[in-house]
């Protein structure tokens, strides 16, 4: 490791040595440039270690394109080079190469077979190492300037400089500020004059203002289909995965993925704009129609002896999820017999069963919020190289982009692929 000196020079210097920046300098290095690592914290790849539960989830099981997919439109579009040459598969190829076998999990998840982050975060820092880049720790970049001969200077605190003809971008966002991500790239951008999209939290907890849904901290709905709602019940987004009650609101990734249109209302309201009016309408049973249903429910009720609700339905409720689907629906008893049921009550039974509705009002922040949304304008970028179109030698990879995939391994697997096409560019 080396000790920062007043001045130091590199081909290529990648600023921040998180998973993006840990890949991108390994790939530069092995192409022959020498490659300057500056890190803030004392520590490379802080956000691998405390990844997926600190077991890492560093990858999908998603081929290239379903993967891209999850990224939107934009985002889709920008990756596919990316996921071509990096798809999942070469990325779990990779660690497998680097002594880190992977195994597959349920939700199209890959973890390290060892279920070590720390496994994955020393591989990316031994690789990098061993390419010949070098690193320096406890340096904080302030300010990035454009020198008349084309090269770029970086002012580290304390008084340092760095100099080079190509710099790769890579501080992440602004989430989790305690790992030492606080946002710092964005104002490079500013300084810059690069366009940027609003960061915001994203993969975030939702905060919610009624109180029978903190009530119901600690019960989850597993097999439910979340769906992002505005006022006018027109869905905003969705997503089939888990959603978990919480003193402050709802988590799991079934909410946490539906978090970045909420953190953007709320950004608005705080600005002025009109109050948050979402809703997370989670369908309990997105697998039987409300057709399907409501024949169940006759059924039942045309039985002798007609069964509460709680056993007519296909599959187990937790009691007092299915009391609070039960008083959403204006029905007084808590667990009521099929036959006591009125039409009208069931219509709304059957309506609050495939959409109970959560009201949110926010996230928990950047504190809790997995990753940034927002950030470079990928029009300011080459999705081939990564290189920042109006300024030659500058790259910008990972969190830093305005990209963002849900919960899953997306959001590694694309710092990975942005970093290994930026890394064989600058090394050209
Ligand atoms: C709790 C948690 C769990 C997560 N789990 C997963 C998961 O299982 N799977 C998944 O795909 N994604 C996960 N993510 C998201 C994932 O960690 C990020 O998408 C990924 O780390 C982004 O990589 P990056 O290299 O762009 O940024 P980072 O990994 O954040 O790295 C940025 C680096 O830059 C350094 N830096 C910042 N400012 C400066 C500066 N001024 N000068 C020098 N260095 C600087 C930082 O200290 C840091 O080392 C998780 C995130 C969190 C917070």
């Amino acid at each position: 490791m080396e000790q920062a000196g007043q001045e130091l020079e590199s081909e290529v210097v990648v600023v921040g040595a998180g998973a993006a920046g840990l890949w991108a300098a390994e790939r530069a290095a092995r192409a022959g440039r020498s490659v300057l690592l500056v890190e803030k914290t004392p520590r490379a790849g802080t956000k691998v270690l405390a990844s997926g539960g600190t077991r890492c989830n560093l990858t999908t099981t998603l081929g290239p394109k379903p993967a891209a997919a999850l990224f939107g439109r934009h985002g889709a579009r920008f990756l596919d080079t990316g996921f071509r040459v990096l798809p999942p598969s070469a990325v779990r190829a990779r660690f497998e190469e680097l002594g880190v076998p992977t195994v597959e999990a349920p939700l199209e998840k890959v973890f390290p077979a060892s279920g070590r982050a720390v496994d994955v975060r020393d591989a990316l820092l031994g690789a990098a190492l061993a390419a010949g880049a070098r690193i320096v720790y406890d340096a904080p970049v302030e300010r990035i300037e454009a020198r008349p001969d084309g090269t770029w200077t970086l002012l580290v605190a304390g008084g340092r400089r760095v100099h080079a003809p190509r710099v790769i971008l890579c501080p992440g966002g602004k989430s989790y500020p305690r790992t030492g991500t606080t946002g710092d790239g964005y104002r490079w951008l500013d300084d810059l004059g690069l366009e940027e999209v609003e960061p915001v939290p994203a993969l975030a907890p939702l905060a919610s203002p009624a109180a029978w849904v903190r009530e119901l901290a600690g019960i989850s709905i597993q097999g439910g289909e979340a769906r992002l709602v505005d006022a006018a019940g027109a869905v905003l987004a969705r997503r089939r995965r888990p959603v978990l009650f919480t003193h402050r609101g709802v988590s799991g990734p079934g909410a946490m993925d539906l978090s970045e249109p909420v953190a953007r209302a709320r950004a608005a309201a705080d600005r002025g704009g009109p109050p948050v009016a979402l809703a997370l309408r989670v369908d309990l049973l997105p697998d039987v129609t409300s057709d399907a249903l409501r024949e169940l429910l006759l059924a039942a009720a045309a039985r002798p002896g007609s069964p509460p609700l709680s056993r007519v339905l296909p599959c187990e409720v937790p009691r007092r999820l299915l009391e609070a689907v039960v008083r959403q629906a204006g029905v007084r008893e808590s667990d009521p017999r099929a036959n006591q049921i009125e039409r009208a009550a069931r219509a709304r039974l059957l309506d609050a069963l495939k959409g109970l509705t959560i009201p949110v009002d926010g996230t928990l922040g950047f504190d809790w919020a997995e990753v940034t949304a927002g950030g470079l304008a990928l029009g300011e970028v080459d999705p081939g190289s990564l290189a920042v179109k109006r300024h030659p030698g500058l790259f910008v990879i990972g969190e830093l982009l305005d990209l963002q995939g849900p919960i899953g391994g997306l959001n590694f697997q694309a710092a990975f692929a942005t970093a290994e096409l930026a890394g064989v560019a600058a090394a050209r």
